[in-house]
């Protein structure tokens, strides 16, 4: 016999409780809307838990459009320019959230992420926004009899005058954004960007990874495609048995990722020593040699120990040994996946949307938000800017249709 179905009306529908759906649903629900949020695991915010290594980040005081990246930057630009860090201080200071600041990123005065998502429950809670938890929907589509969003999940169906989609990506699958989000956009029309690892560990060919694992050393990472510089970054480099790691990695790896996925030649070149050119170094290595010290001594002097070694086993040249200290060379081979990245390149087309308020060309009615969409934020704080945004946007414009809606 056919387990019986049961079905629930709301005015607006949001399918995924991570960050971008968390904001959407607080922002409608504050307009009076009757709003309810389905998420297909058992907890709500999960990969919230996990950012800015268990502290979040949560936005940054430095913005420029250049850390939205996305196939339609100015687009992206243009949504984060209408909810701005600011913004989203004075969202979250409203909450009850005391914020501190480092090094332009904000993060929780408690340094616990927990604490944000604390605060965004109590609030879905104070506002009395239901939570459909294990709703794993199976079929979506516009009952065009009804008028309304259908979400067909086992055992239930739910409907909704309007529906946001925020279902995120597919990075870090053990949170519950495993890409379904993707089907469910294509479901309702729309076209996705393949989806690429961004923020993200980069894998090298060459056997001296495994013997410099370890090494953390200030320095500059520059990355090319088929010989052609594509992006840059300083920070602290931090090598493993695979390749490259750190922040610096992270940064350029969107490019890499993309690269490859265009059967590109990807390498990198590591400068462990930014701060002095070529002609420097070798005049620091001559001058201790000309005092008899050896090379690698001198060497120890200005890198790390195992760097100086793995470079002073190659060659005793001054010039050439500054050189690779300026030009350390890497093959890019890979990414670590999506398991190991923060955030994904690619999704849902930005020109698939009205920017203006996040409602898709493709089917009116519905919004999508957060990192479905293709945009994703440099490190630090950039992409739960963007979730927040398009989340609040999507959210207030959801509301205002309704509300529109009932005053016809
Ligand atoms: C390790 C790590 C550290 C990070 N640190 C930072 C940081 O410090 N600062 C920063 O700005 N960004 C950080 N990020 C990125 C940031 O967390 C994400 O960009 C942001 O959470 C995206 O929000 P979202 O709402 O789009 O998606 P998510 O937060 O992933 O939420 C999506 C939700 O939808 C649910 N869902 C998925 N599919 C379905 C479905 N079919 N049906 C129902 N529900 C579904 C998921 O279970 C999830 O709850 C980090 C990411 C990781 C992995």
């Amino acid at each position: 016999m056919k387990k019986k179905e049961t079905e629930h009306f709301h005015e607006l529908l949001i399918i995924g409780a991570g960050a971008s759906g968390l904001m959407a649903a607080i922002r409608a629900a504050r307009q009076g809307v009757d709003v309810a949020l389905l998420e297909h695991t058992d907890k709500i915010g999960r990969k919230l838990l996990i950012t800015g290594n268990g502290r979040c980040n949560l936005t940054n005081q430095i913005q420029r459009p250049e850390y939205y990246r996305s196939h339609h930057c100015q687009t992206a630009w243009q949504i984060v320019s209408k909810f701005t860090k600011d913004d989203t201080i004075a969202f979250f200071q409203e909450l009850g959230l005391l914020l501190r600041e480092r090094s332009g990123g904000i993060y929780p005065w408690s340094n616990q992420a927990a604490s944000v998502l604390r605060v965004l429950k109590s609030e879905l809670y104070y506002l009395g926004i239901p939570i459909y938890y294990r709703a794993e929907p199976i079929k979506l589509y516009k009952d065009k009899k009804r008028g309304c969003f259908c979400c067909e999940t086992e055992g239930a169906r739910y409907f909704g005058k309007k529906l946001i989609l925020a279902a995120g990506s597919k990075a870090a699958e053990k949170t519950g954004s495993d890409g379904s989000g993707y089907a469910l956009a294509h479901m309702l029309g729309h076209s996705i960007y393949p989806p690429l690892p961004a923020l993200v560990p980069l894998i090298a060919k060459e056997p001296y990874f495994r013997r410099l694992a370890g090494v953390r050393a200030e320095g500059k990472i520059t990355l090319y495609g088929n010989g052609r510089e594509m992006a840059s970054d300083i920070g602290e480099l931090q090598i493993t048995e695979y390749g490259i790691s750190g922040i610096p990695a992270f940064q350029v790896s969107r490019y890499a990722a993309e690269a490859l996925y265009e059967k590109k030649h990807v390498t990198a070149e590591l400068d462990f020593c930014p701060c002095l050119t070529v002609q420097e170094l070798e005049y620091r290595i001559e001058k201790q040699k000309k005092k008899g010290i050896r090379t690698r001594e001198a060497l120890i002097g200005i890198l790390n120990e195992k760097l100086a070694d793995e470079l002073h086993t190659r060659t005793e040249n001054r010039k050439e040994l500054a050189e690779r200290i300026k030009c350390f060379p890497a093959t890019i081979t890979g990414t670590k996946g999506f398991d190991f990245c923060q955030v994904c390149a690619g999704g849902v087309p930005l020109t698939e949307i009205d920017p203006e308020t996040m409602e898709s060309k493709r089917e009116k009615g519905l919004y999508l938000a957060g990192e479905l969409l293709d945009v994703d934020g440099a490190c630090g704080g950039y992409n739960l800017q963007w979730a927040w945004a398009s989340g609040h946007l999507a959210g207030a414009s959801a509301a205002a249709g309704i509300k529109g809606e009932y005053i016809l």
